[in-house]
């Protein structure tokens, strides 16, 4: 590998935003993959993972700082803004809960000030990023590429990567129907989600889903982030997370944006590469770590929101109550946590530090109401015992 070279692992859109990072610094680079590049093509990667991806700030924020927004006027600059303009926003959750009189639709806004996330098919983003990569000419593609291992070498800033390459893609998928479980998914959708049935392809969500083999789902903690001053591990390598957040993805593309921030503090400061990657590697380690822990955690808890608390009425008064709190007081005082986390760069830590403060004060208020209540129904109940007593 010549000096000024990068390795990048894996060209999902993580790693895909990674290679235009360091080749828009102009280092020469060599993007492995797995897959075969066909395996990414839109019609053959829509029949794999179906789900779309909510894209937040954060992934929107990093897209446009590492991969360049209109103003850099050059040809591979405007990849935000080809990704926001396939989105679909998306303003609100929808509930759907069964009563004795049918489905009762219950709207929750996801912001307090008329914010959206935003909807992307999984395949169409990364193959928008694949080919955003491929403009440049100092990125370099090896598809069926599968890293097995990596060898240190007696330079220490230098390893040797060996990699698998079949002899031919196998991408081929036999996919069974059953009549019975077309029965059963259009039953549940007719009795559970009749409004949105009625408006979808119907003939191709039934086929989607008993077409489909169901994955299981995984976390990944790696940590420190990186391997001395040789690799570092951005994305789903770092910290695959449970999807109930929405916010892996975003998560991981801050990863890329936070690294460069390092990177280029580094080697603005260091003329030496060898000297810049000792210094930036631990730094994005130290910067990211708390950060990558606390959505991972919010993560996991969002379960037992998106499972059953969004029905619940505490939670309801709570969302209300943070609503209430963000549009009277002054500006950046009180915000949800969900727009903390899904409307803001704010490290995930601190999201989630303010939070867990907000809720004390909550409580503590909610405590002191509480009192106050008792001491004037104690006062009410002591004033007219004593007018008895007369
Ligand atoms: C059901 C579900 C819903 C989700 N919804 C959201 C959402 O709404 N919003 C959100 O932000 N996130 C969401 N996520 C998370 C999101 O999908 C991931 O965080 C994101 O795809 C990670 O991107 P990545 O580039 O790091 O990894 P990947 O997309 O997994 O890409 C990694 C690439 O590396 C390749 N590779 C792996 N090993 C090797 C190797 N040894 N050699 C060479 N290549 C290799 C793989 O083939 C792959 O192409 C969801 C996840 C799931 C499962």
């Amino acid at each position: 590998m010549v000096r000024n070279s990068v390795a990048v692992i894996g060209a999902g859109p993580v790693g895909c935003l990674a290679a235009i990072g360091f080749a828009r610094r102009g280092y020469e680079v060599s993007l492995y993959e797995a897959r075969s590049e066909c395996s990414f093509r839109e019609e053959s990667a829509t029949k794999q993972r179906s789900i779309n991806l909510a894209l937040s700030v954060r992934g929107i924020t990093a897209l446009r700082v590492v991969g360049g927004d209109k103003d850099d006027h050059s040809k591979q600059a405007c990849l935000v803004d080809e990704v926001l303009s396939e989105v679909v926003p998306m303003s609100a959750r929808m509930i759907h809960t069964n009563t004795d009189v049918g489905v009762r639709l219950d709207r929750q806004e996801y912001s307090s000030q008329g914010e959206s996330i935003y909807s992307f098919e999984r395949a169409k983003l990364n193959w928008l990023l694949l080919n955003s990569a491929a403009n440049y000419s100092n990125i370099e593609m090896y598809f069926q590429h599968t890293l097995m291992q990596v060898q240190p070498t007696s330079n220490e800033s230098e390893v040797h990567l060996a990699f698998q390459v079949p002899g031919h893609a196998d991408w081929a998928s036999v996919f069974e129907q059953h009549m019975s479980q077309r029965e059963s998914a259009q039953k549940f959708f007719q009795t559970n989600f009749p409004d949105a049935f009625q408006i979808m392809d119907q003939e191709e969500l039934l086929q989607t889903l008993i077409s489909r083999t169901p994955s299981s789902l995984g976390s990944v903690r790696c940590t420190p982030m990186h391997a001395g001053s040789l690799a570092v591990f951005l994305g789903d390598s770092a910290h695959a997370m449970v999807p109930f957040y929405g916010q892996g993805l975003n998560c991981g593309l801050e990863d890329v944006r936070v690294f460069f921030e390092e990177w280029d503090k580094a080697t603005s400061e260091h003329h030496s590469m060898v000297q810049a990657k000792q210094i930036a590697l631990p730094a994005y380690t130290a910067q990211r770590s708390q950060d990558v822990a606390a959505i991972q955690v919010l993560a996991q808890e969002n379960y037992k929101e998106m499972r059953s608390k969004v029905v619940s009425r505490t939670h309801k008064l709570r969302k209300w109550v943070d609503t209430k709190l963000a549009q009277t007081l002054p500006a950046n005082r009180w915000h949800s946590l969900y727009e903390m986390v899904t409307f803001s760069n704010m490290g995930y830590a601190k999201a989630l530090e303010t939070e867990r403060r907000q809720q004390r004060i909550l409580r503590n208020l909610g405590s002191a109401m509480g009192l106050g209540l008792l001491w004037t129904l104690s006062w009410g109940v002591y004033r007219i015992s004593t007018e008895f007593a007369k």
